[in-house]
């Protein structure tokens, strides 16, 4: 089985090497998203000569205020990965200013993506589901994945109708709303992450390979067969991968 992880802070484990290797042995293509453009080439050099790994340059919503400088290193940085995240937005604070200054950052790597056109944005929006995608708008060329969305039904018909992708992960199964949202969601649009080492299985921190349980939790919903699944969100990496205006995705419902 071909496997994906498109958001896994793969610098952010004590023990990263062991779970590099790991994900090497298992073949999971994996997004490594950075919270910091410092620590952008740092991640680069743990991926040196792996081939599944992907590095990511991010500014981590909840790290905009105290990180906010570091915007034109990740401007220039866009220049040396195709792959965005993990940024977004964070309104689980309340401050007005911090929430104006997000939007600010958010905004101007938006629109630095748009003048690339095939930028993979993996993208945060807790609390902020309406505002983000209203950012995004339904012209935005790139491709942008809605990563652990939380948002209302309203929202994510919207971010469908975008042509948003979604990538789910293990924790999303143990809630009532993230399975909630996962049924919602066209099969077409969907992928998965793990957002290790924040999302926990069996006690221990997610990493790439826990993938399959996704897989497996979708199999059992959809009544399908995991290698079916696993071949479904593969082919719809590969469409992320390579739609890069917004205008292939207009048939978004009927997937
Ligand atoms: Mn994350």
């Amino acid at each position: 089985m071909k496997l994906v992880d498109t958001h896994c802070h793969i610098d952010l484990y004590p023990d990263f090497a062991r779970v590099i290797e790991d994900t090497e042995r298992a073949g999971v293509a994996t997004i490594a998203v950075t919270n910091a453009p410092s620590v952008f080439q740092r991640c680069v050099a743990l991926a040196q000569g792996r081939k599944f790994l992907r590095v990511a340059v991010g500014l981590h919503p909840e790290l905009v205020g105290t990180r906010h400088r570091e915007l034109p290193l990740l401007e220039d940085l866009l220049g040396e990965t195709r792959y965005v995240g993990e940024v977004g937005l964070d309104y689980v604070t309340r401050d007005p200013t911090e929430r104006t200054r997000q939007r600010q950052v958010f905004a101007t790597i938006l629109d630095r993506c748009a003048s690339y056109g095939d930028k993979v944005l993996t993208i945060h929006s807790r609390r902020a589901a309406d505002e983000v995608v209203a950012m995004l708008g339904a012209d935005f060329p790139g491709t942008a994945i809605l990563h652990w969305f939380s948002g209302s039904a309203k929202t994510l018909d919207k971010a469908v109708a975008q042509g948003c992708f979604f990538s789910i992960n293990p924790a999303m199964f143990e809630s009532a709303g993230g399975r909630r949202i996962i049924a919602a969601l066209p099969r077409g649009r969907i992928l998965t992450e793990t957002d290790g080492p924040f999302v926990a299985v069996a006690g221990r921190p997610a990493q790439p390979g826990d993938v399959g349980r996704v897989i497996a939790g979708l199999a059992q919903s959809w009544a399908m067969e995991r290698e079916a699944v696993a071949e479904l969100i593969w082919s719809t990496f590969v469409r992320a991968l390579t739609s890069e205006r917004r205008g292939q995705h207009d048939h978004a419902g009927t997937e």
